[in-house]
């Protein structure tokens, strides 16, 4: 097994600044990421970045990629590009598959900055060709150069639907539909998407895209069993962590957007402290970057990750209702109603599990999120539940009425994602 200093997962935001922060103190550090290139969402992203800091003010975010790259170039920081990071174990290593083979890596401190996937929740018609998320439309516009649709829908409101409904008009789409609520919408077409409709609207396209929000991937850390409470704001759980972003496993930071920082700011100077905690820097460096970071939060933002302390009861439990948006649709999907289209709709796309299989499972008894993923299968194909989840657990609160805050995640095993079989064999050589 090979022996590192700090390694941290995921080249984001977060993670370019915690590599950079420990690299700064004169440790070794090691830096991981799926993806060929450096950078994370700002890859995609071309809509100018204020505030981070000078050399960047200003730039476009994929610019600003390229940027945050030749810093990590010149800082002696190791980058492992297109490697993923699929185990966390209990004896703290690390199994990752790498382009040129698979092997178990054992780190002094690990930072995970894993950053966040795109929220989903199915409509009628979301599995067709030409239906996709935001972050997928973003990176076929941006780093691929290709429309994703002439004729485009959006669903869902707030800022990133709004950047993405734009870029799209300015790369030449029209976008021919706005939606809030995924639950009102019918997408439909003969073996890919030709028409959208919602809210009484009806339009003829060839892509929806879905853009509801990002939701954090701690899915590492909550596979090396960390305390975790829930979030009121984001209604889902997320890592506890010291005022030092550590884990209730000692050496384990989670950083950025895994762990709910609310946007590019904010996970750049998490990312910035955790390097520097990890790394064991001076207390005079550490404030400074806890000075930062409180500069980078809002008061409400403050408040919340004070009452997510390990060890702590977590946030209060939300006394009605699952967070505005979503409402709507746990109702729909767990009520039926007349025009019961959502039954016959897939929850689980990976294993073609319905919303009315997942909701006579509950009906027939299935409590957990762990209870449904037994009895239907849904969460066990190939995204590991990163899509389906959120959607079990809006029907089981929707249906049972049990709190979201008090269904816990799906126990998270390895791997995170699909890895070729060889990098099994590899890594126990
Ligand atoms: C459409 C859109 C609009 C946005 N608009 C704004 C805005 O206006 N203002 C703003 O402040 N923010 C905005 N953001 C958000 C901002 O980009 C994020 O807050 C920021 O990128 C989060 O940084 P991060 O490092 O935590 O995560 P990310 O940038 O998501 O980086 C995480 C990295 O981890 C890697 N990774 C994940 N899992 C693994 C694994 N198992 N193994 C190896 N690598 C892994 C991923 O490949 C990724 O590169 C927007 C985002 C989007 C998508």
């Amino acid at each position: 097994m090979k022996t590192t200093g700090i390694v941290v997962i995921g080249a984001g935001p977060a993670g370019i600044a915690a590599a950079l922060a420990a690299a700064e103190v004169g440790t070794s550090v090691t830096v991981i990421d799926e993806h060929p290139a450096v950078g994370g969402q700002l890859r995609w992203r071309i809509a100018p970045l204020r505030g981070l800091d000078e050399a960047l003010d200003g730039l476009p975010a994929c610019r600003a990629a390229e940027t945050l790259h030749e810093r990590l170039a010149a800082s002696g920081v190791s980058v492992l590009a297109g490697a993923v990071a699929w185990g966390l174990f209990e004896d703290g290593s690390l199994a990752v598959a790498a382009p040129d083979g698979g092997f178990r890596l054992q780190a002094e401190k690990i930072v995970v900055a894993t950053g966040s996937v795109d929220l989903v929740l199915p409509f009628a018609g979301w599995t067709l060709p030409g239906v996709l998320t935001a972050r997928a439309a973003q990176i076929m516009l941006h780093l691929h150069r290709v429309l994703p649709g002439r004729r485009v829908a959006v669903i869902g409101e707030g800022l990133d639907a709004a950047e993405l409904a734009s870029d799209l008009e300015m790369a030449g789409a029209e976008v021919v539909l706005r939606a809030a609520d995924p639950a009102q919408v019918v997408a439909s077409g003969e073996g890919r998407v030709e028409r959208v409709s919602a809210n009484g609207e009806r339009r003829e396209a060839d892509a929806v895209v879905i853009a509801l929000g990002r939701q954090p991937d701690p899915e590492l850390a909550l596979q090396a069993q960390v305390e975790f409470g829930y979030s009121v704001r984001l209604g889902c759980h997320l890592p506890l962590r010291s005022e030092l972003l550590e884990t209730s496993r000692p050496g384990l930071y989670v950083a950025g957007e895994a762990a709910g920082a609310v946007d590019l700011a904010e996970s750049f100077a998490e990312g910035r402290l955790a390097g520097l905690a990890a790394a064991g820097a001076t207390p005079e460096r550490i404030a400074t970057a806890q000075e930062a970071l409180a500069r980078a939060r809002s008061p409400e933002r403050s408040a919340e990750v004070d009452r997510m302390r390990p060890g702590s009861l977590g946030e209060a439990r939300p006394e009605t209702g699952t967070g505005a948006p979503w409402t709507s649709w746990a109702e729909a999907a767990a009520g039926g109603g007349q025009d019961d289209t959502l039954a016959r709709v897939a929850l689980c796309r990976c294993e073609q599990v319905t919303v009315g299989e997942v909701r006579q499972a509950i009906e027939e008894g299935a409590l957990t999120i762990n209870d449904i993923k037994r009895r239907t299968r849904a969460g066990m194909g190939l995204c590991q539940g990163i899509f389906c989840t959120r959607a079990m657990a809006l029907l089981l609160h929707a249906s049972r009425g049990i709190p979201l805050s008090e269904i816990a995640p799906m126990t998270e095993r390895p791997p995170t994602r699909p890895i070729p079989l060889a990098s099994l064999v590899e890594i126990e050589e």
